[in-house]
């Protein structure tokens, strides 16, 4: 049997057929209706592509993985779901870089036992208090002065919830099997970044206090292993539960209130309490913008079909995410620039 490629099920809403060789495959009857590489309209996708009732056009689905791993570069409602946390993935890749290199372990030489006088010098410590671990990056873990860990643990929670997204929005349209595991890894992701991004607040502010310290990130990182394994349910993901998704990831972000106002209360009268707590509520009303945003599906249910390229709550979320993080790395500096000027010993 021919099929004819104006056949309304064989075309694009966009009027179009995505592949090339896609007519010739028609025409011969070699491509099967259901593994077209091309774009689709909302009503025409498969149950598990299905998401945001409010974007109309230019999905992808069942798509092979050559032309999946092509698609980055080309033009479909989740290209810029991707590039934006693959940008802010390269930001924050560079962003380590740049925070390794003012390390003060590292600045000086390849070398961990000249690491060590250099930092023993530049800090005038005691003999025991100056050793360091040798490897790639001597001083990253340093003891020597104020800790970087910290700060290197919520970068490194940056990164990988960044690629993992980027990676997630990227792959999703592969195959079923595809898209529940990456939609749970993305989920994962997120819970380490909110988990990571506590580390340098509560680690420099209760530095001198390991008692609250430990206590509380003790406590987000048992509240970040409960919403992994919520996130791995796989009702989790459906369209349904999109308001108790963001729910639950802003739920645990909303936690970091606790330990921001003792901060603030604890550090009181000096001006890094005042300085990071204002940059820490901002961060967090960035955070809770982004949230609405993804749970009301908002502007695109205002306008169906408008944003479907550029615009989407979905895209919308993915900026604040890098703007809130960006706030956060900043903060993490006063932090460390804070704890390096106070006479506080970390115990
Ligand atoms: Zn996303």
């Amino acid at each position: 049997m021919v099929l004819k490629v104006d056949q309304p099920s064989v075309v694009s809403c966009s009027g179009r057929l995505h592949s090339p060789g896609l007519r010739q495959r028609l025409s011969d009857g070699s491509a099967s209706l259901q593994k077209q590489v091309r774009l689709f309209c909302y009503h025409e996708l498969p149950d598990w592509c299905k998401g945001n009732e409010y974007i109309l056009r230019h999905y992808r689905a069942d798509w092979p993985l050559t032309r999946t791993i092509l698609s980055v570069f080309e033009v479909h409602n989740e290209t810029l779901n991707i590039w934006t946390h693959l940008l802010g993935f390269i930001l924050f890749a560079w962003l380590t870089y740049i925070a390794v290199l003012e390390h003060p372990g590292f600045a000086s030489t390849s070398s961990g036992a000249q690491s060590i006088v250099t930092t023993q010098q530049a800090y005038n410590l005691p003999p025991d208090l100056s050793t360091d671990l040798p490897g790639p990056f001597p001083g990253l873990f340093s003891h020597s002065s104020v800790p970087r860990w910290p700060l290197f643990v919520f970068l490194w929670g940056a990164m990988v919830c960044l690629l993992t997204s980027a990676s997630c929005h990227w792959f999703c349209c592969h195959c079923q099997t595809t898209n529940s595991i990456v939609w749970k890894l993305d989920y994962l992701a997120i819970a380490g970044l909110v988990c990571t991004s506590f580390f340098p607040p509560v680690y420099y502010a209760f530095m001198c206090e390991p008692v609250w310290r430990n206590m509380y990130l003790s406590a987000i990182v048992i509240l970040s292993l409960a919403t992994g394994v919520i996130s791995l349910f796989p009702k989790f993901n459906h369209p349904t539960y999109q308001p108790l998704r963001a729910g639950v990831f802003s739920g645990m972000a909303l936690s970091g209130i606790v330990p921001c106002l003792h901060k603030a209360a604890f550090l009181h009268p000096e001006p890094i309490a005042y300085f990071t707590t204002a940059a820490e509520l901002a961060m967090g009303f960035v955070y809770l913008i982004g949230a609405v945003v993804y749970a009301t599906k908002v502007p695109e249910k205002w306008l169906p079909g408008r944003f479907d390229i550029i615009g989407h709550s979905h895209q919308i979320l993915h900026v604040l995410v890098v703007v809130g993080a960006c706030i956060h790395y900043n903060t993490a500096w006063a932090y460390v620039t804070w704890r390096e000027q106070s006479s506080c010993v970390p115990k």
